[in-house]
């Protein structure tokens, strides 16, 4: 059991990617996506920050799997970057499956980072383009409104909430997950994989009792 945190003015709620097509019927659905909105919303009623982030796709999108010939969805691909898991089409930019569900509460929201826009190059994180030095200007955003913790949810827990949150840590900042505000696309042991990293770097693994109480 642990004590609980209090929230305090140089603290972030960082909410990630709560968009239809990471929603159940969505075109890369998460497994009870829609479930934590409300608890996010109760979230956020804490928090004097909160900040959001919407995968926002051109058309196209080299993490796509439909532009690459031959390739299917959750299929790892060698890119110019790195190695990129191909999804299905997703979160295109201005289309139903982007918008973010609209029972989130965005009226608390100080930003809306919209990430993923350069046609080559994929972000599962809100700070770190997937080229590893593309910066979005979060880190930079955030010290600049004296901010020195931030608490992460959304979806999904084993993609943009964590590589957001293990660049969160690496950018200085004392980090949370919290976990049940969160759900995880799991594929090929991806959520043990992701919590293995966020353990490792100290991204710390809380319950949203821990604040809300
Ligand atoms: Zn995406």
């Amino acid at each position: 059991m642990s004590s609980a945190i209090t929230i305090d003015d140089q603290d972030v709620l960082l909410a990630v990617d709560l968009q239809a097509d990471f929603m159940p019927g969505g075109a890369l659905a998460v497994e009870d996506g829609h479930t934590i909105v409300p608890l996010i919303n109760a979230l956020a009623r804490r928090f004097a920050y909160v900040a959001v982030t919407q995968d926002w796709h051109p058309p196209g999108h080299a993490s796509f799997a439909s532009v690459h010939e031959g390739a299917a969805p959750f299929q790892s691909k060698r890119l110019a970057y790195g190695d990129q898991t191909l999804w299905p089409d997703h979160c295109v930019q201005g289309t139903a499956g982007a918008e973010l569900h609209p029972d989130f509460a965005l009226d608390a929201a100080f930003l809306i980072l919209r990430k993923g826009m350069h046609p080559g190059v994929d972000s599962y994180s809100a700070f770190v383009e997937a080229d590893g030095k593309t910066t979005t200007g979060l880190a930079a955003l955030l010290k600049a409104r004296g901010v020195k913790r931030i608490f992460a949810c959304g979806l999904a827990t084993d993609y943009c909430v964590a590589f957001s949150a293990l660049d969160a840590r690496a950018a200085g900042f004392e980090t949370f997950i919290i976990e049940d505000a969160c759900r995880a696309i799991d594929a090929n042991n991806s959520l043990d994989a992701a919590w293995a990293r966020m353990n490792a770097a100290e991204v710390w693994r809380i319950q949203s009792r821990e604040l809300l109480d």
